[in-house]
């Protein structure tokens, strides 16, 4: 088993019913068991600004599945939510970020493991924070660098999701 964690975020159509569904669907692949979720977060988009906020949220996980096995597991369920590819960091129905597997280090074309971007977003660190504190990257605390992310860009704590 191999713990993972994975960043969901949406922000078009009923966002919150739409992570509780990608949770759901994720949690019954055979190969996968969500051991926790963080709450869910209100953010202000990156990048590409004309779009509305997302919800995010950080799940946390044990697979026997390999990373490229996971990454296509996620993919699969994007496809099936009805995620639309329009513009990079553009809106999207949901979208699925495997952010950390095991202690690995994973660098091919379609999969940079850990997600490349995650200790830059507010969106990530802080639900990751959440669900551990003792969690190290890229030389820093996570607790440390979400705690600074907060205060540099918009995200508000919705409450905390149940059932996990
Ligand atoms: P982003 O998640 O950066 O907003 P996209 O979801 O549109 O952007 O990017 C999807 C692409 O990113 C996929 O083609 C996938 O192969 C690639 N990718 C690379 N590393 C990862 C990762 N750790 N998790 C998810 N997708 C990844
Ligand atoms: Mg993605």
């Amino acid at each position: 088993m191999i713990r993972c964690y994975i960043g969901l975020g949406s922000n078009q159509g009923d966002s919150r019913a739409i992570i509780v569904e990608a949770l759901e669907m994720i949690n019954g692949s055979e190969a996968i068991e969500i051991t926790g979720v963080a709450p869910m977060y209100r953010t202000v988009p990156q990048g590409y600004l004309e779009q509305d906020d997302f919800i995010n949220t950080v799940a946390e996980l044990n697979t026997t599945l390999s990373p490229d096995a996971l990454l296509s597991t996620l993919q699969q369920i994007e496809i099936d939510l009805g995620r639309v590819r329009t513009i990079r960091w553009g809106p999207r129905t949901v979208d699925l970020d495997l952010l950390l597997y095991g202690n690995e280090t994973i660098n091919l074309p379609q999969l940079q493991v850990p997600h490349p971007r995650m200790h830059q977003r507010a969106f990530v660190m802080v639900p990751l924070a959440d669900l551990n504190k003792e969690l190290q990257l890229f030389g820093a605390r996570v607790s440390d660098t979400a705690k600074r992310l907060a205060g540099e860009q918009g995200i508000v704590k919705l409450g905390l999701m149940s059932g996990y």
